[in-house]
Formats: C-alpha cells, sequence, structure tokens
C-alpha cells in the first residue's frame, strides 16, 4: 500500500508518480566506507575530466562519503558527486524553475518532456522505463523554483540505461502539441466520438490540480506561500491552478523549455559506489556537448520586507469528516526569515523550530495544543526552507472563527515567554540527541535523501557541500550557546518579535465553495466556448479523434534500452537470522550493519481481546506512548523518549496468512530503536508501559483524539484509494473485515464520532481493558536488529525487561474458537508458536459502497479474491495485475480516462485488486476494470509485454532493504527465504499460457468473487441504482 506521509516540503511538490517502492540499501562497514572514500580522493581541485573542472573535494566522515563539486567548462553546469560504498547509485538532475503565472508551465512541462524525446521517440518513455529497468526508483517533482528528475539502480548497465533516456527526455523532448493536450489540458468533446457531445476541459495535469487543490490543507499551504511573498516567483502556483491552465499555449511551453531546460540552468547530483568518470563521459558525450552557455534569468531575488504585519483571509469547502463541523477553521502566522543558503542560520532556525513546537513539551505545543482551541497546529507549522528565504509558521487548525483573536494573542504572548525564559538544556540534549541519530540510521533512500536534502539550498547557489557537514554545524552550535546563553532568545527576538513581515492567515469554510468553483470552471469553459468558430469547433473535435486513436494505437517501444530478464539474480541473498528466547519470550536476533543503533520489536497477538474492543486499537496503539508512564507523567515521558531513543511506537496489524485466505494473524507491534547505550533505558520505558501506563488524564487523551481524528480526516484526499480497495476487499476475507475495522473509512468515522463525544471517560475505561490483552508477555514474540556486539548485549537486557514484566502474564481464553498454532522457526517445529484465527465457515459477500465526499475527482477500486502467497497461481497473477497496468489500464484510466493515476495490483493476502487515483470518471472507471480482464483474456500481448512485466516486479522484489528492516518478513508474516526464493522462480517460470488461464478462472465475471468502492462526489447514476450501499 501506498498511503504518503505528508511533511510541509512535500506539500507543495507535484510528484508525478505515486505508489514506487522507495527503495535503498547500504552495506556500508567502516572498511568498505574506507574504500570508496580513497577511490574519490584520487581526484584534486583543478583536475579536468571529461570537459568539467573538480572545484572541490571534501571528505564527510559522519555521512561515510566523499564529496567532488565540479563545474562543466563550456556551459557552466554544476554537477556534484557523493562517493559512498553504496550500491544504490542515484542520479538527479535539477532546473531552477520560476514562473512567473499560475498556467502551471513547470508543472505540465515536467509531464510533457517524459513524453517522447528525440533519441526515444515513443509516447511515454518514463513509464515505459519502469517495465525496462530494475530502478529502484523513478519520479520527477516541481517544486515551487525548481523541477528534479531523480532515479536510482542497483545495476550498472541500467544506470546507463536510465541516464540515457533521462538526458535526453529533459534536454532533446519532442514536445509535440498532442502531449501538450494530453498532459496539459485541451477542449474536447465530451464523448470524443460524438461531435455534437458539450466540449469539456481535459488534461493531466488540469485534472491533478482539480484534486490537489481540493485538499484543504495543501489548499492552505499553497495560499500561504503566495502571500507571505508576494513579489516574485512565490506569488503563482508552480503546479497551476486549475482556472489559470487554460491560459497556457503551446509556444509559451517550449519557450519555457529552451529558457530553463538548459545546461546553464542545470544541477547535477550522482550518489553511490559506480565510477565518476563514467558518469561525466556519458553526461558530456550524450548531452552536454551540444550546448554553449546561455545567461540565464532564473535568479530569485529577495523578497522586499515588509514594513507592517498583514492579515489575509481565504475560504475553502466544509470537510464532511471535520471532527467538530463547527470548528473548522485555520489560523497561523507565518514570519518571513533569513536566507537559507545561510546554511548555519538555517541549521540553528530548524533546531530553535523543533525546541519551540514539536513534541507535548514545547512552549507552543503546551499553549495552543493542550488548552484544545483547534484540532492540530495548522497544516503548515514550524521551519520550512524550501524557499529561497526561509519562513517559519505557527497555528492551529480545527478552530472556530470567533477564536482568532485568541489564537493570535496566545502566539504573541508565547513569543514574548519564550524571549524571557528559553529552553531547558536538557531539550536541547535530546534535540542534539535526535540529530545524531537521524544521522545514523540507515534509510533504505539514502541518495535520495541526500538529493532533496541539498535541493533547495543549492538550487539558489548555496554550498551542498557545506550542508552535508552537519557535525560542524552541531559544534558551532554548541560553541555559540556557550559564549552566549541567550543565543537561541536572542534569534526569537529577532526573527519573531521585532519582524515586521510576517502574515495572519486565516481560512474558513464556505458552504458554496464547491459550487463557486464548479460555476467558476464553467464561465471559463464559456469563455473559451464563445471565442471558437465552426471550424474552431470541427478542429477540436478531429485532434479529438487524431488524440483517441494515437492513445488506442499499439506502441513500439523497441528504441528504448531494456535490461533483459538474464539479468536479474537468479537468487535472492539469505538473510542469517538466529532464533533465540528471552526469558520464555521467543526472540529473533538479526546481525547488521546498523552504526550502533538497536532496533527492537515485538508483536503482541489480539486473540483474546474481546470483539467489542477491536474499534478501539487503533485508538490505543496511537495513545500509549503518549499518556505517561510508571512515575513520568505524559511530557516527562516524552522527554525521555527524546532523550534516550530515536522513536517508540504501536501500531495494528492484520497479517494474511501467506497458505490459507481465510486465515490471519491480529495483533500489535511495538516499534522502537536507541543508541546501544541506550538499551536499558529504552526497555525501561516499554516496561514502565507494560506495568504502569497512565490513563488517568481525559484531557491528554482529548488532545490526542483530536489530532488522530484531524490527520485521519485529512488524510483521505491523498489516500482515497487505499480506503476504497481497502473497503473493495472488506467482505472477501476474514482479514479484509479486520482491516476495514482498523484502517478503512470505518475507522475514520469512528474516530470522528469519538472526536464528537463530550466526555471521553468512557473511552479513557475502555483502554486498561485494551490493554491487559495487549500488553502480556504471554502473547508476544520479539525482534532485534543490531550489531553482531549490540546483539548479543541485548540479550541480557531483554532478559531483565521479561523479569520486569513477568507480573503482567495472564493467560486468557482466546475470543474466536478456531485457532491455528504456527511454528515461529520452520527448523524447528516443536518450539514456539504463533496464533493464528482460522474461519473456516467464512463466506465472501459481493458488496458495492460509495462514499459521498467532498471531493471533485473520485477513487474507484474493485477487488477480487483469489490466491494466498505460497499458491502456485500467485506468481501469475503477480505478473498479470503489473502487465494489465502497464499494457493496458494505464491508458485507460489515466491517458483516455483523465485520471491522475491508475492500474491493478496483487497483494499478499489474495485480493487482487482494480483502482484508480484522483479519478474524473467512477463507475465508467469501473467498465475499464472490467476490459481490461477482456483485455488479458484475449491474450493479446507478446512476450516482451511479459519480460517487461517480470523486470518491474524484480525491481520491487529485489529492492533493498535497510538493515533496521532485514529479517521482517519473515518476523512478522513468516515468509521465510526459503519461500522467497520458492516464489522467485515461479515468477521466472511464468508463461504465457499461465497469464490467460488466471485471467479467465480467477478474474472473468461469472467466476470472481469481487467487492467494488468509490469514494467521490454526489454521484446521480450510483444514487439510482438499488445494488449500490450509498454511505
Ligand atoms: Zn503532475
Amino acid at each position: 500500500m501506498f498511503r504518503q506521509t505528508k511533511t510541509v516540503l512535500a506539500k507543495l511538490q507535484n510528484v508525478r508518480l505515486k505508489g514506487l517502492h522507495l527503495s535503498w540499501r547500504r552495506r556500508s562497514t567502516a572498511a568498505a566506507a574506507a574504500a570508496a572514500g580513497e577511490k574519490a580522493h584520487q581526484y584534486t581541485a583543478g583536475q579536468q575530466i571529461h570537459g568539467f573542472t573538480v572545484k572541490e573535494v571534501v571528505a564527510v566522515p559522519e555521512l561515510f562519503l566523499t564529496a567532488i563539486k565540479l563545474t562543466h567548462d563550456r556551459t557552466g553546469a554544476q554537477y556534484l558527486h557523493a562517493a559512498r560504498d553504496d550500491p544504490n547509485n542515484l542520479f538527479s538532475v535539477q532546473f531552477r524553475t520560476t514562473p512567473m503565472d499560475s498556467t502551471g508551465v513547470p508543472h505540465i512541462l515536467e509531464h510533457t518532456v517524459l513524453c517522447g524525446s528525440q533519441k526515444y521517440p515513443c509516447r511515454d518513455p518514463f513509464f515505459k522505463m519502469l517495465n525496462r529497468s530494475l530502478c529502484t526508483f523513478m519520479n520527477a517533482f516541481t517544486a515551487s523554483d525548481y523541477t528534479m528528475y531523480p532515479f536510482s539502480t542497483q545495476n550498472a548497465k541500467d544506470f546507463q540505461n536510465l541516464l540515457s533516456v533521462y538526458l535526453d527526455a529533459v534536454f532533446f523532448p519532442c514536445l509535440r502539441e498532442q502531449d501538450f493536450w494530453q498532459e496539459g489540458w485541451r477542449l474536447e468533446n465530451e464523448d470524443p466520438a460524438n461531435a455534437s457531445s458539450p466540449l469539456v476541459f481535459k488534461g493531466v495535469v488540469f485534472n491533478e490540480m482539480k484534486g490537489a487543490f481540493s485538499d484543504n490543507e495543501r489548499l492552505y499551504a499553497q495560499h500561504l506561500q503566495n502571500k507571505l511573498y508576494p513579489d516574485h516567483t512565490y506569488s503563482v502556483v508552480s503546479g497551476g491552478e486549475p482556472l489559470a491552465i487554460p491560459d497556457l499555449t503551446w509556444e509559451q511551453l517550449k519557450d519555457f523549455h529552451a529558457t530553463h531546460y538548459h545546461p546553464s540552468n542545470a544541477r547535477f547530483f550522482t550518489y553511490g559506489d559506480l565510477p565518476l568518470e563514467q558518469h561525466l563521459k556519458q553526461i558530456e558525450q550524450e548531452a552536454l556537448s551540444k550546448f554553449e552557455r546561455i545567461q540565464t534569468n532564473t535568479r530569485v531575488p529577495s523578497q522586499p520586507p515588509w514594513a507592517s504585519p498583514r492579515e489575509e483571509h481565504v475560504t475553502c469547502s466544509p470537510d464532511a469528516m471535520a471532527p467538530d463541523a463547527a470548528r473548522q477553521s485555520t489560523l497561523c502566522v507565518s514570519y518571513k526569515l533569513g536566507d537559507i543558503t545561510d546554511t548555519f542560520e538555517a541549521f540553528t532556525l530548524s533546531l530553535l523550530s523543533a525546541l519551540m513546537t514539536s513534541g507535548p513539551n514545547a512552549p507552543f505545543y503546551k499553549a495552543l495544543i493542550e488548552p484544545k482551541i483547534g484540532t492540530d497546529f495548522s497544516s503548515v507549522v514550524g521551519y520550512d526552507g524550501s524557499t529561497k528565504e526561509a519562513s517559519f509558521s505557527i497555528g492551529l487548525q480545527g478552530i472556530a472563527e470567533c477564536d482568532a483573536d485568541k489564537v493570535k494573542n496566545i502566539i504573541c504572548q508565547t513569543v514574548d515567554r519564550i524571549i524571557e525564559s528559553g529552553f531547558e538544556d536538557e531539550r536541547i540534549e535530546a534535540l542534539l540527541h535526535k540529530t545524531e541519530i537521524q544521522i545514523k540510521h540507515q534509510s533504505s533512500n539514502f541518495g535520495l535523501s541526500l538529493a532533496s536534502y541539498i535541493a533547495s539550498s543549492w538550487n539558489h547557489d548555496g554550498d551542498p557541500v557545506e550542508l552535508l557537514r552537519i557535525n560542524n554545524s552541531i559544534r558551532e552550535f554548541r560553541r555559540a550557546l556557550q559564549e552566549n546563553p541567550r543565543f537561541l532568545q536572542d534569534k526569537v527576538q529577532h526573527y519573531l518579535k521585532e519582524n515586521s513581515h510576517r502574515l495572519t492567515l486565516s481560512m474558513s469554510p464556505d458552504d458554496s465553495y464547491l459550487d463557486k468553483q464548479v460555476s467558476a470552471e464553467e464561465r471559463k469553459l464559456q469563455e473559451k466556448i464563445a471565442a471558437l468558430s465552426d471550424s474552431d469547433k470541427k478542429d477540436i473535435y478531429e485532434k479529438g479523434l487524431r488524440l483517441l486513436a494515437a492513445q488506442s494505437q499499439t506502441q513500439d517501444a523497441s528504441c528504448l534500452p531494456t535490461l533483459k530478464v538474464s539479468d536479474i539474480a537468479p537468487t535472492l541473498a539469505a538473510t542469517p537470522l538466529h532464533m533465540t528466547k528471552a526469558g520464555d519470550v521467543p526472540l529473533q536476533l538479526c546481525e547488521q550493519p546498523t552504526n550502533g543503533l538497536v532496533y527492537f520489536r515485538a508483536m503482541c497477538s489480539l486473540n483474546t481481546l474481546p470483539e467489542d474492543l477491536k474499534l478501539y486499537v487503533p485508538l490505543f496503539c496511537s495513545v500509549i506512548t503518549k499518556m505517561g508512564c510508571g512515575s513520568l507523567d505524559y511530557r516527562q515521558q516524552a522527554q525521555q523518549m527524546e532523550l534516550k531513543t530515536g522513536d517508540m511506537s504501536v501500531s495494528p496489524q492484520v497479517i494474511p496468512d501467506c497458505a490459507h485466505m481465510d486465515v490471519f494473524e491480529q495483533g500489535v507491534l511495538l516499534s522502537s530503536s536507541c543508541l546501544e547505550r541506550n538499551l536499558a533505558d529504552m526497555l525501561q520505558l516499554w516496561a514502565d508501559i507494560f506495568n504502569n501506563p497512565r490513563f488517568d488524564d481525559p484531557e491528554r487523551l482529548r488532545v490526542l483524539v483530536m489530532m488522530s481524528a484531524q490527520e485521519l480526516a485529512n488524510g483521505i484526499s491523498y489516500s482515497g484509494h487505499v480506503y476504497a480497495m481497502t473497503r473493495a476487499g472488506h467482505l472477501l476475507t476474514p482479514a479484509g473485515e479486520l482491516l476495514e475495522t482498523f484502517d478503512g473509512m470505518d475507522q475514520v468515522k469512528f474516530m470522528k464520532r469519538i472526536a464528537e463525544m463530550s466526555d471521553l471517560t468512557p473511552v479513557l475505561r475502555m483502554l486498561p481493558r485494551i490493554k491487559k490483552h495487549l500488553l502480556n508477555p504471554e502473547n508476544m514474540r520479539c525482534a532485534v536488529n543490531a550489531t553482531p556486539q549490540g546483539a548479543s548485549e541485548s540479550v541480557r537486557h531483554l532478559e531483565n525487561f521479561m523479569t520486569d514484566v513477568a507480573g503482567k502474564r495472564k493467560r486468557f481464553k482466546a475470543v474466536r474458537p478456531n485457532v491455528i498454532q504456527r511454528p515461529l522457526d520452520v527448523d524447528n517445529i516443536s518450539g514456539a508458536c504463533k496464533t493464528l484465527v482460522a474461519d473456516s465457515n467464512f463466506q465472501p459477500c459481493h458488496m458495492k459502497t460509495f462514499f459521498q465526499l467532498p471531493f471533485p475527482v473520485n477513487f474507484v477500486s474493485e477487488s477480487i479474491r483469489t490466491v494466498p502467497y505460497s499458491h502456485k497461481d500467485y506468481a501469475s497473477l503477480c505478473v498479470l495485475a503489473r502487465m494489465m497496468t502497464a499494457k493496458f489500464l494505464h491508458g485507460e484510466i489515466r491517458e483516455k480516462g483523465g485520471a491522475y493515476g491508475g492500474g491493478a495490483k496483487m497483494a499478499g493476502g489474495g485480493l487482487f485488486s482494480f483502482y484508480s487515483y484522483r479519478d474524473p470518471n467512477s463507475v465508467q472507471t469501473l467498465s475499464a476494470f472490467g476490459k481490461g480482464v477482456d483485455w488479458a483474456k484475449s491474450g493479446k500481448f507478446s512476450q516482451q509485454d511479459i519480460d517487461e512485466a517480470k523486470l518491474s516486479i524484480f525491481s520491487a522484489v529485489d529492492s533493498p532493504v535497510a538493515p533496521s528492516n532485514k529479517g521482517m518478513s519473515v518476523f512478522l508474516s513468516g515468509i521465510t527465504d526459503e519461500m522467497r526464493q520458492r516464489h522467485r522462480e515461479r515468477l521466472f517460470d511464468v508463461t504465457q499460457g499461465n497469464l490467460l488461464d488466471v485471467a479467465e478462472r480467477y478474474l472473468s465475471v461469472g467466476s470472481k468473487t469481487y467487492g467494488v468502492s468509490i469514494l467521490g462526489p454526489e454521484n446521480d447514476a450510483i444514487k439510482k441504482d438499488p445494488s449500490w450501499v450509498v454511505k
């Protein structure tokens, strides 16, 4: 599943692809890192390589890398290489794109350059390469002031292939008029085949941005940026304002490309263990040698500061899911800060922002969140360094309109209080500790993290190498604090108190907002139509037919480079695991190069939990580490967690069995990490949570409930397809039913009800009942990932932990009668077991559910019950889903239908699901799914199509796993290396015959068992159709 996480930065980015696996690996040990560094050290400043001159070579030991900065002599293109012993190599090129209107020109350009180029003239090479490569990441982003094209792969040949396609796409795109219509906007007959059907606006970006603006958080962030920097590029919408998009012409698009996508305006970044020289050579030969330097005009001037603060108000659509319908306003105060290219100042201000806003000990949290004036901080909060001059924002969402002045006053008073009393030393230490853990944590997407970390500052000519040297900033920070104990308070005085460049922006719902949007679009449409002559209309009709014909054509992608199935490693690298015990509790140990961190997890079964408490489990999980424990109140607990751990969290789990459709495991997963030296302290915190959690503070619970409910409500417009899929599958398997309870629209509505309750005491009373079933060593198994030395130490600590919590050991009866015991260790079947639930009488039901929501777009899904992971047909269904997506559904749902995305996917629990994302169509998309099945059954696909689907699947199957996550599929799902190897072999073996066979047997009308769900705006067709359940 690809539920999106949201950050302030991501808010204003338009990401091209959804659902791609982010995945990286680093097999670094200190020695190996030194080896990669040594190779990089052979470069010296002044050296010339393939048209580039080396400017600087800098070792960055804290990140185990060597940075090499170069400039391209003829064009002035800038280049940064980070040599690191990581096989997951990354390339990215970014251009400074600074639009001066809201037609979305950089965003539409980002889409259209990926519609074919000189050397690779086939349509949509980008999507096609997904199936011809083992890439671990491929994407494109349009930010407010730059556009970035990154990819990563572990295969050297693949790197060259992708580099060639990327270079040709950005520097030599075809930019055909037809591409502009398809991706940008066009007027077209609603039914392109019918010249008398009404003319409407169509286009991928047009629909994407309508979807994006239906998200109130995004809308607010956009307004805030536009109004805080009103004098240049930040005053416009780089992604495109839906009604301004139809003002863009094809000529303007081509112009923008010529002036912005030029080497003189480009920054190249490469990362990993492949040799730099080869990259430089290829980039010079295939692209840069064909250009001369130009004078670019993309510099962003500083925003002239205001003489006095400003206030603005905007409106949005009401949110049906809001936790409190009467409180739906947002208000926040935003301050313009200094230039982000001042690395140390930016570092200081982001730390300062965390001290002021993050966690229950932060002054703004105490002053704004705890009085419960609003549901949560405003969607934009804290330090934001994504614009040339940074900003700090603070405010609330979910407030009553009449509380606006109250919020403003609290913000002023809190600023004064911070200036007066500063921060406790311990909080500053906790924050620096957190920074240390962040540096040490081996993410599986390190190259990409670096690329996005440096992108903004580098974009405005900041020094990216200085940014990487985080330890320098930490040292300087400590020195500054030592020299001036009021160092941070002085910053608050200067940047907040005395800053007249600040904006107070409020937003409140307007019941007629959506109607106004619709009529504004209608006016725009009529304006355009009024200007058309009869021959123009005829022309539009013919263009529409031509576009449809082009979209329906079988496409020849043979011009694109490709890997072959034989390039895929036949066997999988095994992960050694050691099964042991801590006390009586089963423990899985996995030794990994974790850089001195220990990752501790525990899975606790839900089998004995009474059914009436199930709906409360997600709430229990989200509050159990935040209410206080033992002698610590929730503030002290938060402080200890920050000082001693990287993170402690609990999440509900529904894990389908790999062999039986009607068997699953239910539980909650405890996850945590810390430095080796802090393991005993972290386990003490867990022991306190087990032995003495505090459930005595309804006011604290109210704060947490409001925040969770708000987060869930805000997430629907991002993850509507996930909710639709969860719902579509909810009556098909017993696991599906529980998943809907934990993670579906049922849960969203339940949390809304809880948030509306005036008295939470009854809810509070549920929590200890859940606790005694869940936090119980009788029902538990643990896993530790650590360095070899850390792993052996942790067994001892865990034994102490088990002794500490032994008093909580209780035997309860399982609630459901049919339980199945499965050995945890396949090599020791008489050893410890986990308990699964079986429902042999389960009858899957067909159901069509429609959720009416205030969105202008739909999320559509159909799920079909098929076979579980270890069934012999599972691999064929995986290949089929991938192939149908790439070869049929993408074209129908996105290109013809105008949705942002769509496809099919096969999940381990045995559900084959179709979905669409931000889709202008609803029931029509269901018939596109049906046509997809007909297409599959017709067998109109080639061996090449099958091979491409396999490559694409293997790039996910073989995506790198971070050291912290190794062994997790065994721990959670019981899927061993042997089982994965068997699945791998079956994937290799899938034939055309297998695909036809599974399409017929599982997906055909008549033989399929399925469910359907749509989330979307009011829908007359569905209302009139009694086969739908409308919610
Ligand atoms: Zn886009």
